[in-house]
């Protein structure tokens, strides 16, 4: 039996979401053809397109395994390409204000580590060498075109690099376009309700660098984050290998948008971070770019899941429904990831008698446990300050605590280390850290006897409270 369900699907925008999409959808269409406005080069080179791009782009373990599931092989090209293998308990220094750091532990999973131009043009020729999936770049999606009175999707209208406009049809049009500005017009031209937004505003400032570092200054550990204070400490750092024996080192500031000026002036600010080990590195550092900076004001979830419909044949993706502080590095894993869903909603609507339509309820259906996990993670931090605004969920002082009990088991407990770099690195779902076995062996460190297994605390509407609960003994 053939697994198609259209002639042509389309993707708009060939970063990390366009390019997974499109290889898990060649199986089911006879042609995917994906527009890119940027004209690609089949190298590893910044564009204006994705100006986040000349910023650290970490692909967590579980973007990692997804992508290999949808591009088999993936992974050693891109360590081929020159991509770093980092043991993600071993070799990552991980800074937190009221721990100290996590023991630096064989605990399993690793990612790889490069530049996003280089994790891009790998995964560009992963699905350039897919026979039925055409990467036409230099194109511009203008318009998702759709029949006005059954809100029907038809295809795209695109212009070329030379100004020319064209009509293509289409069964399917999947909008990576990051911003998602082409199904907002559609929701405008069709008059339907946008989709409902959580918007948490975190006004960040990344300034970022590339550098290259002596073997001395990088003996103990092969990636840092550093992470912030709340409300005493807004700034976060990071540093991460990257191809060429090259790093790339970034700080995050919270509520500022100067420009810093000049690289003695960069180099203090990670003196204000709360520890020394990025400022300690980077004075024996050699920059080798000008500084870059990019703003970062708000996290976004557009809640597509709850509108009461979409039209028929449009499904946006990635960055497109959700944007999350970068800091996490999720991004790029979380649209890896609803890739993955994609590839699953499309099996289960083959045999149904409208798979376009299946396929979309199906995708979005799911979509929110795919998120959940790291939108959680990534805004809680950013809530911890009290001027952050935006909606901050039930119980969320009880999880804050949770998760500070968390880490101080994780620091003497490999198993609950383990189960938490999991999580973090979205291998596993949040609500790992909440079952029975995990619970029990963060109480036990912790010093606390009973409560925070109680059913209550289970699904989620946590009781915990660290400084309320009785010491054992
Ligand atoms: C400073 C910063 C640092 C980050 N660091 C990390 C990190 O460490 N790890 C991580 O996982 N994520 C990180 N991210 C997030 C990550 O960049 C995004 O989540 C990820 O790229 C989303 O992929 P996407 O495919 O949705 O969008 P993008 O990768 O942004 O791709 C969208 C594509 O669509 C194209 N396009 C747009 N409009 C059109 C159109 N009309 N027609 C045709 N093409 C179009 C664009 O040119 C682009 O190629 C970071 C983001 C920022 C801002």
């Amino acid at each position: 039996m053939s697994n198609l369900i259209g002639q042509r699907a389309i993707v708009i925008g060939a970063g990390i979401g366009g390019l997974s999409a499109a290889g898990v959808l060649a199986p089911y269409f006879r042609q995917v053809l994906l527009l890119e406005r940027d004209v690609l080069k089949p190298a590893a080179q910044a564009r204006l397109g994705v100006p986040q791009g000349r910023h650290p782009h970490g692909l967590l373990a579980g973007g990692l395994k997804a992508v290999n599931e949808i591009f088999p092989g993936f992974e050693d090209a891109l360590v081929r390409a020159g991509g770093v293998p980092v043991g993600v308990a071993r070799d990552i220094r991980f800074e937190h204000p009221e721990i100290g750091r996590l023991p630096q532990r064989e605990l399993g999973p690793r990612v790889v580590c490069a530049s996003r131009p280089l994790l891009e043009l790998v995964l560009r020729q992963k699905a350039e060498a897919i026979p039925n999936l055409e990467i036409r770049s230099g194109c511009k999606v203008t318009e998702i075109v759709s029949e006005p009175s059954s809100a029907n999707v038809q295809g795209v209208r695109l212009v070329n690099q030379i100004g020319v406009s064209s009509f293509i049809d289409a069964d399917l049009v999947v909008d990576a376009s990051g911003r998602g500005a082409p199904t907002a017009a559609l929701f405008e031209a069709l008059k339907l309700q946008p989709p409902e937004t959580t918007t948490i505003h975190i006004n960040l400032c990344y300034t970022s660098a590339v550098i290259e570092l002596p073997e001395q200054a990088t003996k103990n550990w092969k990636l840092v984050l550093t992470l912030n204070d709340p409300p005493r400490i807004g700034d976060r750092g990071v540093l991460v290998p990257m191809e060429h024996n090259r790093w790339m080192v970034t700080i995050c500031q919270r509520g500022r948008l100067e420009r810093i000026d000049g690289w003695d002036s960069y180099v203090s600010a990670f003196g204000e971070l709360i520890t020394p080990t990025i400022h300690d590195a980077l004075r024996q550092a050699k920059p080798i770019e000008d500084l870059r900076q990019f703003a970062f004001p708000t996290s976004s979830w557009r809640h597509f899941e709850r509108s009461p419909r979409l039209p028929r044949g449009l499904l946006p993706i990635a960055d497109a429904i959700c944007r999350f502080n970068p800091i996490h590095g999720q991004g790029m894993s979380s649209a890896a990831l609803q890739a993955r869903l994609l590839r699953d909603a499309l099996a289960d609507a083959i045999t149904e008698s409208d798979p376009v339509a299946a396929l979309q309820q199906g995708f979005m259906a799911e979509v929110a446990s795919v998120l959940e996990t790291p939108w959680a993670m990534s805004t809680s931090r950013d809530l911890m300050f009290p001027d952050t605004h935006g909606p901050r969920p039930e119980h969320f002082q009880a999880n804050v605590e949770f998760e500070l009990a968390m880490f101080r088991a994780a620091v003497i407990d490999p198993v609950v280390h383990k189960a938490a770099m999991d999580v973090n690195q979205l291998l596993q779902p949040r609500s790992l850290l909440r079952s029975p076995h995990i619970m029990e062996r963060i109480e036990e460190t912790n010093g606390v006897r009973t409560g925070w297994s109680h059913p209550e605390v289970m699904t989620g509407s946590s009781t915990f409270r660290l400084r309320t609960t009785v010491p054992r003994g």
